[in-house]
């Protein structure tokens, strides 16, 4: 069945661009596509293979070496000089989420390379994907060790697989397209600035328009070799004129000025590092080739940046996406064009009574949020709620948050087995070497252990039929090394919002810590949950957000968590604990956290405080870890959330100390530092 053809997809015209454009300038990076499911996203990124240039391989070379430059080091060489090549069209490899590691490095037969001497090196998707698109869908939900193998090849362009010695290397350049539904979570940022270009889609609103999605799609479902026929011609024309921007590419010129100018937008955007200037001044070059141009107008740098910096000058998660307009024009000034051409003008070109696009009107972020009622610097939606001054009877009112700030970290005690993250200890299929497992059955993602394979075998050599270059092995003398990694969890906020908290500062600050631990379970890839407390009768707790991976979605809904009335402290806490326990059920491996942010107070009715002890001996015994928040404030401090924390066996932290202190956040700041100059290194080394 032919695939659904790029030129019948119906607007989204920015995607078909930023598609477009990385075909002519694979340099570009790639294409990050974020949008809601049914915004026919992949079928655009599946149908651009199509139209790609074919390409030349060295034949029966499996890592598609290219006849003119053989790689000196690929797997299937040395290729000799004018080695007989074949042309074959560019290939679309397709991620899938749930692949094992080998699957994507490829695997080596550690076996026969004991046994026999033999490298034995079957190529992975990584291979396949050389010179070609590498497309993951979903690609917010890829696990960690597979976006580090991933960063890794398209950092240095090449894939090592080391096992215990033994080491094979190949050539791995690809486009790199991903697609992804913001709604089920974020994006790790390293990964994000991978991506050149990034692109919002959503369904056109447009009556006209959806209906002609419709009639075409099902015109294709009805003969799709039908329906892709009638396409041919515009298919092959579109290739064309990719081809011939290709070829146009090399002479386009990217002169000072131009640079200066890219490098201005990118001052504007405040964006980190030199990545963001090179992707846009590239994107400008191939968009000036794609409209036949080699001189690089405004009008290629307005459309590169639109499409280079929106994902690059986010600060954090919660920020929306996409780039102002307005400082996209103060940027781009009302400067002389770089060279005078006739395409259309930018729309808008430099109005003089735009006065608000003044840079730093809004940025009165000094860090320094816990100064009691500090501005409202977080950006909450619409101005604050009238303050009654009823801060202990039935009145409501809604409080957002101050700036989050780095946390400190709460982990679950114990060895979990639960997905990649980077919270709590686990068993993972990567990760340090702690210790050995036996057996002929690989353990789950289990690799194998080299010296206690042959520790294991070393008796057993006299016995055995001895021939061959390397030791007799057995399936009975495998070993396999347990590894021991960092696992995501689910972090359940139990939230007060009483009365009782119902300080006006006292709130901001509490809602500023859980903020600032929600920005702490995304970067940790934990999911998150929230359920609220509060006297409102029918409902007295609340489960305001159910377990997600999407910390916007809680972020959101923290903010507009009302607070007021008495305390249900029991009932919050019996909420949660069926909340665990469902999602017990349905993830099983996931191991949560319970952070119960209160002043320990429980008000609703003459025997609260002995049902809430009861609620939380009840959490304790299923054995939860959890960790008490306590906002207790004031002067007369009864100690109650610290009574609360006894009982459920839980951390006991006061609302204070949930920032991470300084010292610890630079030591951490110099290790990371370190890290990434060793990566450098690395990758310098290996390039
Ligand atoms: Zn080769």
């Amino acid at each position: 069945m032919r695939p659904y053809p790029f030129t019948a997809v119906v607007g989204m015209a920015d995607l078909r661009l930023a598609l477009v454009l990385s075909a002519v300038a694979p340099a570009v990076g790639g294409v990050l596509v974020r949008g809601e499911k049914g915004t026919a996203k992949s079928t655009m990124v599946r149908a651009l293979a199509g139209l790609l240039p074919d390409v030349t391989v060295v034949r029966d070379c499996r890592f598609s070496c290219d006849p003119a430059e053989p790689d000196a080091e690929c797997p299937d060489g040395p290729h000799p000089d004018g080695a007989t090549g074949r042309t074959r069209p560019a290939r679309l490899v397709e991620l899938p989420i749930g692949a094992a590691e080998d699957r994507v490095v490829g695997s080596l037969d550690l076996e026969r390379a004991l046994r026999d001497g033999v490298t034995d090196f079957q190529p992975g998707l990584l291979a396949a994907a050389h010179r070609g698109l590498l497309y993951v869908d979903e690609v917010n939900l890829l696990p960690d060790h597979l976006v580090d193998t991933l960063l890794d090849a398209a950092a240095m362009g090449r894939v090592t697989v080391e096992r215990e010695g033994v080491s094979v290397t190949h050539r791995s350049r690809f486009v790199l397209i991903g697609t992804m539904n913001p709604e089920e979570g974020e994006l790790r940022p390293q990964l994000l600035d991978r991506f050149g270009l990034t692109v919002d889609v959503a369904a056109s609103r447009e009556p006209a328009e959806r209906a002609e999605v419709v009639r075409r799609r099902l015109a294709y479902e009805a003969d799709p070799d039908g329906f892709a026929a009638r396409y041919t011609g515009s298919e092959a024309a579109l290739a064309d004129e990719i081809a011939a921007a290709r070829a146009l590419l090399p002479s386009v010129e990217l002169t000072d000025d131009v640079l200066v100018r890219v490098a201005e937008v990118c001052a504007a955007f405040e964006v980190d590092g030199m990545r963001a200037d090179i992707v846009t001044a590239r994107t400008a070059a191939a968009h000036a080739a794609w409209c036949g141009r080699t001189h690089v107008t405004t009008e290629d740098i307005r459309v590169a940046s639109r499409l280079a910096l929106p994902h690059r000058r986010r600060r954090n998660p919660f920020d929306a996406p996409g780039l102002d307009e307005d400082t996209l024009d103060d940027a781009l000034g009302d400067g002389p064009e770089p060279d005078p051409d006739p395409d259309p003008d930018p729309p808008g070109g430099g109005q003089d009574d735009s006065g608000p696009g003044e840079p730093g009107s809004d940025t009165g972020n000094s860090g320094d949020a816990d100064a009691g009622d500090a501005g409202d610097s977080g950006g909450a939606a619409g101005p604050p709620p009238p303050d009654d001054g009823e801060a202990g009877g039935g009145g409501e009112q809604r409080i957002g948050s101050g700036s989050p700030y780095r946390s400190k970290l709460f982990t679950v005690d114990g060895t979990g087995t639960g997905a990649h993250g980077r919270r709590s200890r686990a068993t993972t299929d990567d990760g340090r070497v702690v210790g050995v497992w036996p057996g002929r059955q690989r353990p789950r993602g289990a690799r194998p252990h080299l010296v206690a394979t042959v520790a294991a075998a070393a008796p057993h050599q006299q016995a055995r039929e001895h021939t061959g270059p390397g030791p007799a092995l057995r399936a009975q003398d495998l070993r396999w090394a347990r590894c021991e990694g960092k696992e995501g969890n689910l972090v359940l906020f139990c939230v007060d919002a009483s009365g009782s908290m119902g300080a006006r500062s006292r709130m901001r600050e509490v809602k500023s810590a859980v903020l600032s631990l929600l920005l702490d379970a995304y970067q940790r890839r934990d999911k998150v949950g929230l359920v609220t407390f509060r006297d409102r009768g029918a409902r007295p707790a609340e489960l305001v957000l159910p377990p997600t991976a999407s910390v916007e979605a809680a972020a959101a809904r923290l903010e507009d968590v009302p607070t007021g009335g008495r305390t249900p402290l029991a009932e919050g806490l019996l909420r949660s604990a069926e909340v665990l326990r469902v999602e017990a059920l349905r993830d099983p491996r996931r191991r949560p956290l319970l952070v119960v942010v209160t002043d320990g107070r429980a008000t609703s009715g003459p025997d609260a405080v002995a049902r809430s002890q009861q609620a939380a001996a009840l959490l304790a015994e299923s054995g939860v870890a959890s960790v008490v928040v306590d906002c207790e404030s004031g002067r007369m401090r009864l100690g109650l959330a610290a009574r609360l924390a006894d009982h459920l066996g839980a951390e006991h932290v006061p609302l204070g100390d949930v920032r991470a202190d300084a010292l610890a956040g630079e030591v951490r700041q110099r290790t990371e530092r370190t890290e990434r100059t060793e990566r450098t290194e690395r990758y310098r080394r290996a390039s």
